[in-house]
């Protein structure tokens, strides 16, 4: 087939996910099955694999495309972004309404109305319709480059789909964390015993300010668009609506409570019924913001320092009270961190009791100087767990307590450690009790080896006991020894054998997120797992491998080699061999491709012209072929790129066959056959 036809599909390919995804992320209205977007989403990638000189930056599949960095470079806006005014009540919104009546001399204006989304202002640089260029807010003047971060977001259009693009676009929108995902990604904190986020703003804050975008894609950030920045050779506008009606037809998610109110009782009616309603929404808002929605009058009325006179934030009432904070104590998780929490005078904040909340850590303790014994600020919003935001010092009286990190753990009284770059506090011991109830806890947890009828009570009565004194000691268990420590039925105590026999199926990253390494949770397992295949290349592995690995930082490369270095690891490890575990990835990465390559393992060598090494490796395993790092005598193919290093020499004397970079795409391809079953 000519290269033009290929060249022809892959747009027609695009063009179609470019469309349902406009209709699953932002209409909320697919039209096909998931998995029919997944065959066409895989044709697309198949095509670009045999074809890679037709990838490029705006294709769907690359939307993850780009390397982790070590800091983002600086922008400037074009034009400032500006902050909001605030507002608390509705005398000081109707003084905010009059000043703009005077200035524009009793002339009747509408208003928009919109609502306040709780997340990060960015600005979006589109040139003839292709994403160029994706900004924090910053300080408002200059902020940070996110591009690539922003890219890994759905609902943000790569590609403007529209018959007439103006030639440059600046948009402005708010980037969330649905809460739904927020609280999913606080219940596997607090399931490995780590200290919860604190909120999805400024979990949203973290994400998107990511050094390595494949660590924001596991992140499901979302984005409404809120204003038109800036426009150039596009249409021109009279209201602020109009901007957003134009906006939402090139492909742009707007927020649907958008609307306009003609008087100040229906500003305030809008805002009382988002007080109550807002609860039902999946993202957080703190206020509504009421714009003056003819352009003509924003230009006549124009800013002030660096709030426009136009618009104004109407807050909603933040769910704060004032309590005592009785004491400071402590838990320690699953990885000897210590944790340390506010034991509060009772308190009713939104409608809910609270007598404990999170502090986070040390550090965050001493930069609020929360004392024990101060009056504190304490918030509940929404779902989230409630957290001491400062305390009250003008009610001091002097008797509070400064709080110290304990030098000993609380429980088996080692000494703690504090690790220079880390802000959490550890137990030193690693046999310590209850770390290893809270690993073996994790271990049988939902996401990990996921048992149940195997509750924190009957793993803690294991462990106490001594029946558990290693994770891999789960399979050896025998009903009898369950009903001696439980008082359990016969029949609960064979389900639970029964869950752990079929346990032995888990996916190898659950496994490998259930051995409870530091700092690898369930996302950076996956990422382990899909990079080095086998649980021995991940012992074998060096610091330098895995941190060279995307979405692997050195910190997590780091802990890794740490944690394969203890000898009792590896024998927890051996006796999950023994035990029948998932320790490799099964077909399902084959399945993606044509097996094509399946049964042959490679060695990658070099520079390669068409793709960086990584990339060369995700698609030799995208067509069911293995990689390792280096040579042996298992190695079926060698292939080498410019600037070889001894890996050549190894595998000539090894006899493996070598191959250059051509006759690599042309295996990948299928157009050259190779050696199967060697
Ligand atoms: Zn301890």
């Amino acid at each position: 087939m000519p290269n033009n036809s290929h060249e022809h599909i892959v747009e027609q390919l695009r063009a179609k996910l470019d469309y349902h995804n406009h209709r699953y992320h932002i209409l909320n209205d697919p039209v096909i099955s998931d998995s029919e977007y997944d065959k066409i989403f895989r044709e697309l990638i198949d095509l670009e694999t045999t074809n890679p000189e037709l990838i490029t930056s705006r294709s769907p599949t690359q939307r993850v495309g780009a390397r982790a960095i070590s800091r983002f470079a600086e922008v400037e806006h074009q034009q400032p972004m500006l902050s909001l005014g605030n507002v608390f009540d509705g005398d000081e919104l109707e003084s905010w309404f009059y000043r703009n009546e005077q200035t524009l001399e009793g002339k009747r204006f509408r208003l928009a109305t919109e609502l306040k989304i709780d997340g990060l202002a960015v600005a979006l640089h589109y040139e003839n319709g292709i994403l160029v260029r994706g900004a924090t807010r910053g300080d408002g003047i200059r902020g940070e480059d996110v591009t690539s971060n922003l890219r890994t977001i759905k609902s943000i259009p790569l590609m403007i789909r529209s018959d007439s693009v103006p030639s440059k676009l600046e948009v402005r929108g708010e980037v969330y964390l649905p809460k739904s995902a927020f609280a999913k990604m606080n219940a596997v904190r607090i399931e490995e015993g780590e200290p919860p986020y604190a909120n999805p703003r400024n979990t949203a804050a973290g994400s998107l300010r990511q050094l390595d975008p494949v660590i924001t894609s596991t992140r499901p950030l979302d984005i409404f668009i809120y204003a038109l920045g800036h426009i150039e050779n596009g249409p021109s506008f009279d209201s602020h609506l109009d901007t957003l009606d134009y906006l939402e037809s090139l492909g742009f998610r707007i927020n649907p409570a958008n609307t306009t109110c003609e008087t100040l009782a229906d500003v305030e009616a809008y805002y009382k019924s988002w007080v109550e309603a807002k609860k039902f929404l999946d993202y957080d808002v703190d206020g509504v913001v009421i714009k003056v929605d003819s352009l003509a009058y924003q230009r006549h009325l124009g800013t002030v320092a660096r709030d426009p006179r136009w618009a104004i934030a109407y807050k909603f009432p933040a769910p704060r009270k004032i309590t005592r904070l009785r004491d400071i104590k402590i838990n320690v998780g699953r990885t000897g961190s210590l944790n340390p929490y506010a034991v509060l005078d009772p308190i009713e904040i939104g409608g809910a009791t609270v007598k404990l909340a999170t502090l986070h850590n040390a550090d965050d303790i001493q930069r609020k100087d929360i004392r024990i014994g101060d009056w504190v600020v304490v918030e509940r919003a929404g779902d989230v767990i409630p957290q001491v935001l400062e305390p009250v010092t003008v009610r001091r009286n002097g008797q509070e307590i400064e709080f110290e990190m304990p030098r000993t753990c609380p429980i088996c009284n080692a000494k703690t450690i504090r690790p220079e770059d880390e802000a959490t506090t550890y137990c030193s011991n690693k046999t310590c009790s209850a770390q290893f109830v809270r690993l073996f806890i994790h271990f049988v947890s939902r996401t990990a080896m996921d048992i149940e009828g195997m509750g924190e009570k009957l793993a803690s009565n294991l462990v106490n006991s001594k029946l558990i004194s290693d994770i891999a000691d789960l399979y050896s268990l025998t009903k009898e020894e369950l009903l001696k420590v439980d008082r359990m039925g016969n029949k609960s105590a064979e389900n639970i054998l029964t869950n752990v026999q079929n346990s032995k199926t888990r996916p190898f990253a659950n496994v490998l997120y259930g051995l409870g390494i530091r700092h690898v949770g369930y996302e950076t397992a996956d990422v382990l797992v899909k990079s080095f295949s086998h649980i021995t290349n991940i012992v074998l592995a060096s610091e330098e491998q895995l941190a060279s690995t995307p979405g692997i930082g050195p910190k997590v490369a780091q802990s890794i080699r740490a944690h394969f270095n203890g000898a009792d690891n590896l024998r927890t490890v051996e006796k999950l061999r023994l035990a029948g575990v998932q320790l490799e990835t099964t077909s399902t990465v084959a399945e993606i491709g044509p097996s094509i390559l399946s049964g042959m393992q490679f060695v990658v060598t070099g520079r390669l012209d068409s793709m960086s090494r990584s990339e060369a490796e995700g698609r030799i395993k995208t067509k069911g072929g293995k990689t390792a790092s280096h040579v042996t005598k298992k190695t079926d193919y060698l292939v080498v790129g410019e600037d070889p290093g001894s890996k050549l020499d190894d595998g000539r004397k090894l006899g493996v066959e070598i191959i250059d970079e051509n006759d690599f795409l042309k295996l990948l391809s299928g157009s050259l056959i190779g050696n199967q079953g060697k």
